[in-house]
């Protein structure tokens, strides 16, 4: 872009004091990871793309279906009815509104195994996950690697973020050594405000920018685990100024979750459904499609590849990955894959 349509498209962020000509700059340098990219990485990348942060990567394990539209402010209609996958559906859209900034989307999981290259070279990472399991794994990679995160969760009305500044701050472990009771609610069983979601995603972003833009912007970093509800109007604040003695990450440094020590191959993945990725196995979708086709109805994009036999759905990636809807029992679904993909 040249500079005189750089500092037109940004004036009004510029004029701002506390970001300016040179924070402009840093943002166009910066590099932010958004893990998963559901309502709250929606927002978040939605935010950042727009305030002209210079490379977004969007890791997102998931496709975008018509129950996401409600809050999912990056997707449309036709990328349920496609099936598109999230990250693929937001890298298309972060295009048609700032095209000059990079966006580097990943269709894949985050585990431990590909955790590494899928974070690496990162300025900031943020949490638009669903679970704490990944959000564990990412404070055990921040801390270790001693990247900036920022925590960010909503269900209900309700929504809660922290910064983690690794060695400044309290992370994620100090402040919850085990997942915490109350946000084991999902959004499949307790409902989301969209509006609560745009709250702890707009608060979140703020403090990513205060991080890329660096210097004084730097100091305002809030040292709170920051929470509230639109609905019963309440908040609260909980000081997170220092780490905890004697925390399994921050202090012990034991990285149990980076050695994924016990992690099933089979998950449960919310609404109904179980995802399997054991290994890698490459799919032809041509082929898989004819083979699947005389057991149900069958049909793929270059995306994702759908295997519809009652009362079960089976969306397949091109990587062997595969989530399976209408059930919540591993056993059936390893079956099902077994039978129809190959064990
Ligand atoms: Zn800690």
């Amino acid at each position: 872009m040249k500079k005189q349509d750089f500092e037109e498209r940004y004036s009004r962020q510029v004029l701002f004091r506390g970001i300016g000509a040179e924070g402009q700059l840093r943002l166009a340098g910066g590099r932010v990871a958004i893990v998963g990219c559901g309502a709250t990485g929606s927002a978040l990348a939605s935010l950042l793309g727009r305030a002209g942060v210079g490379t977004l990567r969007i890791i997102d394990r998931d496709y975008v279906e018509p129950s996401n539209l409600q809050r999912q402010s990056l997707f449309e209609e036709k990328d349920a009815a496609e099936s598109v996958p999230k990250a693929i559906a937001a890298a298309r859209k972060i295009a048609a509104f700032n095209a000059d900034i990079v966006v580097d989307e990943r269709v894949e999981d985050l585990v431990p195994g590909n955790i590494n290259p899928l974070l690496e070279g990162m300025d900031v990472i943020l949490d638009g996950t669903d679970n704490f399991e990944t959000r564990y794994l990412v404070n055990d990679y921040a801390v270790r690697n001693s990247v900036p995160w920022i925590y960010s969760a909503a269900v209900g009305s309700y929504g809660v973020t922290l910064n983690v500044l690794p060695g400044k701050t309290a992370c994620l472990a100090c402040i919850f050594p085990d997942t915490p009771r109350g946000m084991v609610e999902t959004c499949e069983t307790s409902g989301i405000l969209n509006t609560a979601v745009n709250v702890v995603a707009s608060v979140a972003a703020t403090e990513a920018v205060k991080l890329l833009v660096g210097g004084a912007a730097a100091e305002r970093l809030r040292k709170t685990l920051w929470s509230f509800d639109v609905w019963m109007n309440e908040h609260a604040e909980i000081a997170a100024t220092n780490p905890r003695p004697g925390c399994r990450a921050c202090g012990q440094r034991d990285f149990v979750h980076l050695a994924g020590e016990g992690r099933p191959h089979i998950t449960m993945c919310g609404r109904n459904s179980v995802q399997i990725h054991e290994r890698a196995r490459p799919i032809d979708f041509a082929e898989m499609q004819q083979r699947l086709a005389a057991h149900g109805t069958v049909r793929h994009n270059e995306f994702v590849l759908k295997f519809w036999r009652e009362p079960y759905e089976m969306t397949l990636f091109p990587d062997g990955r595969a989530i399976i809807k209408g059930t919540t029992d591993t056993g059936v679904a390893r079956s099902l894959y077994a039978r129809f993909v190959g064990s």
